[in-house]
């Protein structure tokens, strides 16, 4: 793993979880150590590299700075201020860059980091805590520092590494589980199992830190989406997350599972299976008290969301409604849905969102047979 020679300036990754929208993005890693999964485009031809400390320090530096011009130009209370113009003015590129990545975070409240990109707990531990105790040395306000992390990785770390990482306010992780059907893993290429997604979950809960572990329905196909469901159920039994959440598996062209498709080596689920495969996870879900957010856009159900257990029934609720419903309907919500009209089941009930759907579908030329074909170009789009 190369380490970069001269300092780029402040830079940001390509993603971030819904949850992180005000954070500010820190930037530890570039791209993904790992880059196989045949189901992710992301980092594709990307090459994986770790910024040094002391760059990321520099970052820091020139984050805090800008804070403090911004603060010190705006009237309490303003989110908009002419007096911030003289402060960007004549700068471009990496300097205009860095400001309105300030400027963006002092507006979403400067509470909360994101460390990008794919899993930031490869690099030392050292490494890491001297970056966590530096960023909170420099902004002491802040409340929540966030990663993502592969469980390969986290089960390789120990207990007091973990710890170590708490103490210094790593206080959440987001993991991408998927699924812990080891077919699953083994066929998408995850390069991981399900005693190690198990182990990982586990670590992260005992070292006290906020835990969210995301399910992938679809990502069996229709040979393992049985297994996709319980297999993975019974893994978040035995970690209870903090969080589940929920996103849905959209094949991209370029993607290698794609190529599966095409070879007749994985059948996609419609909306409807993995209807039935998400109802089945969930059903699954015991003894266990995570939040359940359906927080992406590729999801056909927002409204899949509530605190288990009491609100299991709420929770599966939509996915049951969705499923009585006849293929005509099932198909105006899908059109509605996926063209960006309806955000939950209730939206059918809107006259005036109905006929926006009812014209959406009209002119895609959307029918009860070609509305599988219909979702499957219109959520490539998503992503
Ligand atoms: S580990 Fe995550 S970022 Fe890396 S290839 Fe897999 S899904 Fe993509």
């Amino acid at each position: 793993m190369k380490k970069e020679a001269c300092y780029q300036g402040v830079e940001t990754g390509p993603i971030r979880p819904p949850s992180e929208a005000g954070s500010l993005m820190l930037r530890i890693t570039r791209n993904c150590p790992w880059n196989k999964c045949k189901f992710c485009g992301l980092y594709k031809g990307k090459k994986f590299s770790i910024r040094s400390v002391d760059h990321i320090k520099q970052d820091i530096e020139i984050i805090r700075k800008n804070i403090d011009q911004i603060t010190t130009a705006m009237a309490p209370g303003d989110s908009v201020s002419q007096d911030l113009m003289p402060l960007v003015k004549g700068t471009t590129g990496q300097k205009r860059f860095a400001f309105y990545s300030a400027l963006n975070w002092y507006r979403g409240g400067m509470a909360s980091v994101f460390l990008q990109d794919a899993n930031t707990l490869i690099i030392k531990p050292d490494d890491l805590v001297e970056i966590l105790n530096y960023l909170r040395h420099q902004f002491p306000e802040i409340q929540r520092i966030t990663s993502y992390a592969r469980s390969h990785t986290i089960a390789r770390i120990s207990d007091a590494d973990m710890e170590r990482f708490a103490a210094a306010g790593l206080n959440r992780i987001h993991i991408g589980m998927e699924s812990a059907a080891d077919e699953v893993l083994d066929f998408v290429k995850k390069g991981v199992d399900k005693k190690t997604h198990i182990t990982a979950g586990q670590r992260v809960k005992r070292a006290g830190i906020e835990l969210s572990e995301y399910f992938m329905p679809g990502l069996g196909g229709a040979e393992f989406s049985k297994k996709n469901a319980l297999e993975t159920a019974d893994a978040m039994n035995q970690i209870d997350p903090d969080f589940i959440r929920i996103r849905t598996l959209a094949i991209t062209d370029s993607s290698e599972l794609a190529k599966d498709v095409q070879a007749g080596r994985f059948i996609p689920l419609n909306d409807p299976d993995t209807a039935r495969e998400l109802l089945m996870f969930l059903e699954g879900l015991d003894g266990i008290t995570s939040a359940v957010k359906s927080d992406h856009i590729l999801n056909l159900f927002q409204e899949v969301d509530g605190q288990l257990p009491a609100d299991k029934a709420a929770i599966t609720a939509p996915i049951k409604k969705f499923l009585a419903m006849a293929p005509g309907q099932q198909m105006i919500y899908r059109v509605g849905r996926r063209a960006g009209i309806f955000s939950t089941l209730d939206d059918l009930n809107s006259p005036e969102l109905m006929a926006q759907a009812e014209a959406a579908r009209k002119r895609y030329g959307v029918t009860v047979n070609t509305v599988d074909a219909f979702t499957e170009t219109i959520i490539k789009q998503f992503i």
